[in-house]
């Protein structure tokens, strides 16, 4: 009788193990399908930060199928594919006009002329951001390569690579692709 009872409790155990990992699974499967496919409203408000530096700027999240119809092919590639434009092909590398140079994924103001510089790379450079939090930085380590990409901060649209042999005052070269900005002259 009492191994039974025993018995009886065992096959509850597990059925209650079961029961457990199942629900778990389904919620670890909603919360992905929600991050990938929610985005068409767009917008997404990301997590608190416990750093006092970061801003709680609204992050632009869209499927790549709304991303596609925004950009052209060549914005679509670099911004969404991490492309690279060809050296002294883009519309900005040799301008010296003055103005703000925004991304054109979301239109977030990415640099300023002031600190753009003649590289001779043939890639618009400059040697800060206009704001430190609306590019962001991250390893890439592709083609065999490490090096840092920079981000725009708002829509994550892949703006060109940071090297550390730029000019002072900061000593960085943030070489940008063209067809990642859009350039809006201040007269
Ligand atoms: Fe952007």
């Amino acid at each position: 009788m009492q191994y039974v009872s025993s018995l009886r409790w065992a096959s509850f155990a597990v059925m209650f193990a079961l029961v457990f990992a199942c629900g778990s699974r389904a919620e670890s499967n909603r919360a992905q399908a929600s991050n990938a496919d929610n985005p068409q409203t767009s917008q997404q408000k990301p997590q608190q930060s416990s750093s006092k530096n970061k801003t709680s700027m609204t992050k632009v999240v869209k499927p790549d199928s709304e991303w596609r119809k925004e950009l052209d092919a060549d914005e679509f590639h670099v911004l969404r594919e991490k492309g690279t434009e060809r050296a002294f092909t883009g519309k900005y590398w040799d301008n010296h006009r003055k103005g703000v140079y925004k991304c054109s994924g979301c239109g977030l103001e990415l640099f300023s002329s002031d600190t753009k510089f003649d590289s001779g790379t043939g890639w618009p450079s400059f040697w800060q951001p206009i704001a430190p939090e609306n590019v962001e930085t991250e390893t890439d380590r592709t083609y065999g390569m490490v090096r840092t990409e920079a981000k725009c901060a708002r829509c994550g649209g892949h703006l060109g690579h940071v090297f550390d042999d730029g000019p002072k005052p900061t000593g960085l070269r943030y070489c940008m692709n063209s067809v990642s900005m859009e350039f809006v002259e201040k007269k």
